[in-house]
């Protein structure tokens, strides 16, 4: 595999977060109802997630593997929509391309699965094997074969930090479905499927912050804000706990949370960051989020409506409760 697979592999996957959040994704886009992650040493030495999702038939796993090969584009028009949250048809690809890479999966109506490895790019023929409904990946020493990136990698406690964020940022957004996550053998979230978003946050975040929250609904022209934000007294030292859904994926967006901070002004001391939990919910033509690989950031048609929106919906319900 070439040089530039390798730097195009490196824009996509920059830690094993970045392995986690694609895996983690791609197991929601498959329907799976329970996702279990194990990571050991950060991720550096093996990143595992399965799902009991749609699996993948024998012959499509070569597919999954190959460069912008995607199940989730049916017509260009697809690509302005957001419905599904991976569309790239990169992450796979790029992962195999940079580590010890195994897919193995079963579709329901087979009576048995399939494996197929790839090690830094170098696909093995597809393989018959033993596994249950659903989908396995499995990453193994993740930059084996590009030196550069390795170095860059943290110590163990930091990369599992930012996994753990890419795990939780997804769980968040699905509360009906089961998550786990473990790190050397050892529970980090064990998440129970719960139809109270509330609960999850609970679960995820603690109960002192979900006993706080404040639920926020509003909508205008077609754009739907919901979800929850918390009394000032539990305000942080950072902006870390400020979760923004657009249609069901995490976003960091500098102006919305610009909004949030100038809804709070008054209620909080300089240096203080409000806590929240929010869904904006609003036509997928109405935002370009194509911007980066990881799609962490996004582009809106129109943002100032929605600063205005969140700014007023958050203000209204501040003057109308007793903080
Ligand atoms: P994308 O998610 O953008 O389509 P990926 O590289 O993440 O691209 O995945 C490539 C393809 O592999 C997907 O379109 C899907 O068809 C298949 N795939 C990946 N992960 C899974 C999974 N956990 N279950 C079923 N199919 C999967
Ligand atoms: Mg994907």
């Amino acid at each position: 595999s070439s040089v530039i697979n390798k730097i195009a592999a490196g824009e996509v996957i920059e830690r094993p977060a970045s392995v986690v959040k694609e895996l983690v994704e791609n197991a929601v886009d498959a329907g799976g109802q329970r996702v279990d992650v194990s990571i050991e040493q950060g991720g550096a030495e093996l990143i595992r997630v399965a799902d009991d999702g749609c699996g993948i038939a024998p012959d499509d796993l070569p597919l999954a593997v190959t460069n912008h090969a995607t199940s989730k584009i049916q017509t260009a028009d697809d690509l302005f929509r957001v419905g599904t949250m991976g569309f790239r048809g990169e992450a796979l690809a790029s992962i195999a391309e940079v580590s010890r890479f195994t897919l193995r999966s079963r579709t329901a109506d087979a009576t048995a699965g399939a494996e197929l490895v790839v090690s830094g790019g170098q696909a093995e023929p597809v393989a018959p094997a033993g596994c249950p409904v659903g989908t396995t990946v499995e990453v193994r020493n993740l930059f084996f074969n590009t030196p550069v990136r390795q170095k860059f990698l943290r110590t163990p406690q930091t990369e599992i930090g930012h996994a753990t964020e890419a795990f939780l940022r997804v769980a968040l957004a699905h509360p009906g479905r089961r998550f786990s996550l473990s790190h050397n053998g050892r529970v980090i979230h064990d998440l129970p499927p719960t139809d109270d978003w509330r609960s999850r946050i609970a679960v995820l975040f603690g109960q002192e912050i979900a006993d706080t929250l404040i639920e926020v609904a509003s909508e205008q022209d077609g754009v739907r804000l919901s979800g929850y934000v918390a009394n000032p007294t539990v305000s942080r030292a950072n902006n870390r706990l400020q979760y923004l859904l657009l249609n069901g994926r995490a976003i960091r967006d500098r102006s919305l949370q610009h909004a949030l901070g100038e809804a709070y002004r008054g209620l909080l001391l300089t240096g203080r960051y409000p806590v929240c939990f929010l869904r904006l919910d609003l036509p997928p033509d109405q935002v370009d989020v194509n911007v980066h690989p990881t799609k962490l950031e996004v582009r809106f048609q129109d943002g100032g409506r929605l600063y205005s929106q969140l700014l007023s919906t958050l203000r209204t319900k501040f003057l109308s409760t007793d903080l």
